[in-house]
């Protein structure tokens, strides 16, 4: 399933691309506290609340596939609600024991996932800093995209991601977004030196959303 971009009126669907037009623009986005009408709920048990009074300001982006590099499957799904099998795979081992979630994962086709509430805080950074900030699980939203760190995005996650950034910051206060890789340099590197910051950059140009590493325009 694609996001359907043409309710927001700041985000141009010319852009976006071939995605369905959103045909009742009274249909809410997000349903009983920060989940996505359109999403497929994957519900996870991995969640804790956030800190009392705690802004969500910040999206971290990530990359994931189970086995790595193999596409499709429910691996995914899997691991966030702790029914990774370790016999079905020897990359299996080191992370079915993981408790980790993230709120949501783009597919290669475009799907979006939602596995935890956006109210709620979900285990996708680790040890993790951010402008000074430590424990970004606390304060952002945590987005996969189903891929490898060095393998190209497809196009139709791009839009997804653009469109699910844009329903975030309508709702949230939503100041930036960055990669996992650089809350947690040296430690984490998705989702990666493939991923395309610039073309995020101009589907999301109509918000206010920062983008960081920052995209430097040469013209
Ligand atoms: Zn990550």
């Amino acid at each position: 399933m694609t996001l359907p971009p043409a309710r927001r009126p700041g985000l141009d669907p010319a852009t976006i691309g071939g995605l369905s037009a959103h045909q009742d623009t009274r249909t809410p986005v997000w349903v009983d506290g920060g989940w996505h009408a359109q999403a497929r709920i994957v519900a996870s048990p991995n969640f804790g609340a956030r800190p009392p009074g705690m802004a969500i300001d910040l999206v971290v982006v990530h990359s994931i596939s189970l086995p790595p590099g193999a596409y499709g499957g429910d691996a995914i799904d899997r691991l966030f609600t702790n029914r990774l099998d370790p016999a079905d795979h020897p990359s299996f081992a080191e992370v079915a024991g993981l408790r980790v979630s993230a709120h949501f994962l783009i597919r290669r086709d475009g799907e979006l996932v939602q596995f935890v509430d956006v109210e709620q805080r979900a285990w996708h950074a680790g040890r993790s800093t951010w402008r000074g900030r430590s424990g970004c699980n606390d304060f952002s939203v945590g987005i996969e995209l189903e891929g490898l760190p060095g393998d190209v995005f497809e196009l139709a996650q791009y839009r997804c991601l653009a469109v699910l950034l844009a329903d975030l910051a309508e709702r949230w206060p939503i100041a930036e977004v960055t990669g996992h890789e650089h809350v947690a340099p040296g430690r984490k590197d998705d989702p990666g030196p493939a991923f395309d910051w610039p073309h995020l950059a101009s589907l999301v140009a109509p918000t206010r959303l920062a983008l960081t590493p920052a995209v430097q325009h040469s013209a």
